[in-house]
Order: C-alpha cells, then structure tokens, then sequence
C-alpha cells in the first residue's frame, strides 16, 4: 500500500485530505487536495490555489503535471529539507500525520 504524508483538510471543498507532492520537474513540494484538484506552492492555503487543467493539476512553482510521471508523493527527507513546512509544522499551522495515499498514484 502506497503511503503520503497529509497536512490536514482542504479548507476549498472541506473534504479531501491534502497531501504533499514532490513535482518530477522543478523538485518543489506541493500541498495537492485530491477531492478538488487545488495545489499550493505555500502554507498559505487562504491564498488563491492552482487549479486542474484538464486530467492534470499544474504544479503551482513550474506547471509541470503533479501527476505525471517522475512526481511523487514527498518523503520524510524532503519534508524535512523544506524550510517553509518545517517552519509551517513547527507553528502548528499544518498538522503533518501520515496515511494511506489516495489516486492517481503515478509512480
Ligand atoms: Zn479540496
Ligand atoms: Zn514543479
């Protein structure tokens, strides 16, 4: 069973968990909800998401496709390197927990 670390509820739809995707592309990491197809670059999730465009969702820093291949749901590590979620966790402004991950599991 493939895993994903959750920050929470997406505050969009109030349903979907969001998860943490690593972009195949740029490296970034995005907060994706799954239920609305929204990705944000920042724990800022009041500020205005990317949005699907078609079957794909944009990864919000290059536009690559979140679900494509070579993009994946982040790690522990790359969690860990990112200062704006370590900064974000330690503030308690994302609950960081992990769980089952959701599809489209691409790798
Ligand atoms: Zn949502
Ligand atoms: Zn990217």
């Amino acid at each position: 069973m493939a895993e994903m670390f959750h920050v929470g509820t997406c505050p969009i739809c109030q349903e979907g968990t969001l998860g943490l995707r690593s972009c195949g592309q740029c490296e970034a990491i995005a907060i994706v909800c799954d239920e609305c197809d929204v990705a944000w670059s920042t724990p800022d999730l009041s500020a205005k998401p990317t949005v699907s465009r078609g079957a794909d969702l944009p990864c919000p820093t290059c536009s690559a496709p979140l679900y494509a291949a070579g993009s994946r749901w982040a790690t522990n590590e790359e969690i860990a390197r990112r200062a704006w979620l370590q900064t974000a966790i330690d503030a308690g402004e994302l609950k960081l927990s992990k769980g089952e991950a959701y599809a489209p599991e691409a790798n």
